[in-house]
């Protein structure tokens, strides 16, 4: 009998990939309209560059771009960066397709909800509340606070302890093969593959650990009273 499903955050219940690039990209157009003097591919080639060595959560973005660009510091160009980026943010951000109609039903039907999800536990909890989605769950996990990561088994072990079920009644629904449904799978819950965003093809050696592929993420309620059905016909 599966109680509860637990959903991972970016790009699972948040479109967050494509925010991300939208609002880096209004930034460095933002800083160029305010005089940074280089061209548009050569600012934000150099700022995909830092991401990718510093993480998407380094707080000096803009300032090094500058340092790599060998531009003098300029306060007004990374203000008019931080803008950009923040009001495309604010603008854009929207939940994945569906994910509403998902949790309500999810609830009608008795099943407890919750997160599982890394990363800057108020950036997480940013996002969850200007999407007004908290209401829904029971549960919102944060890795940053066990001093883990998924695919470590301690994240899901907490998820599972905080809404009072055992692994065997639920499911976890994610876009990362390898953190989300591999790690979902050590400690023993079913696992829902959401085939979706910029990670649709990664880790695909970790298929074999998924137990349901889903494109859509309005497809799980119907995968849950397929489980609860079999379930009562044995
Ligand atoms: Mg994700």
């Amino acid at each position: 009998m599966i109680r509860a499903v637990f959903f991972d955050l970016d790009d699972t219940l948040i479109d967050t990939t494509e925010l991300a690039e939208r609002a880096r990209r209004q930034a460095i157009s933002n800083m160029i309209r305010e005089g940074l003097p280089v061209s548009f591919e050569e600012a934000y080639g150099e700022l995909m560059e830092l991401i990718k060595e510093y993480g998407s959560n380094f707080p000096h973005h803009f300032d090094y771009l500058l340092r790599r660009l060998d531009l003098q510091y300029n306060p007004k160009w990374v203000a008019a960066g931080v803008i950009g980026y923040h009001n495309t943010k604010f603008t854009y951000l929207n939940t994945v397709r569906g994910v509403r109609k998902t949790l309500l039903k999810l609830r009608e039907m008795g099943v407890k909800l919750g997160i599982i999800t890394d990363g800057n536990p108020i950036k997480q909890w940013e996002k969850i509340l200007r999407t007004d989605i908290d209401d829904y769950f029971d549960s919102v996990i944060v890795s940053d606070f066990l001093g883990v990561k998924k695919p470590h088994s301690k994240i899901f072990e907490k998820a599972l302890s905080t809404c009072g079920v055992k692994a065997e009644e639920s499911l976890m629904v994610g876009d990362r093969l390898y953190t989300d449904i591999y790690g979902a799978k050590q400690v023993g819950m079913t696992t829902v593959w959401f085939r979706y965003g910029r990670h649709a093809n990664d880790d695909l050696d970790y298929l074999p650990y998924a137990d349901f592929t889903v494109k859509e993420i309005t497809e799980i309620p119907e995968i849950v009273r397929g489980l609860n059905s079999e379930e009562q016909l044995e």
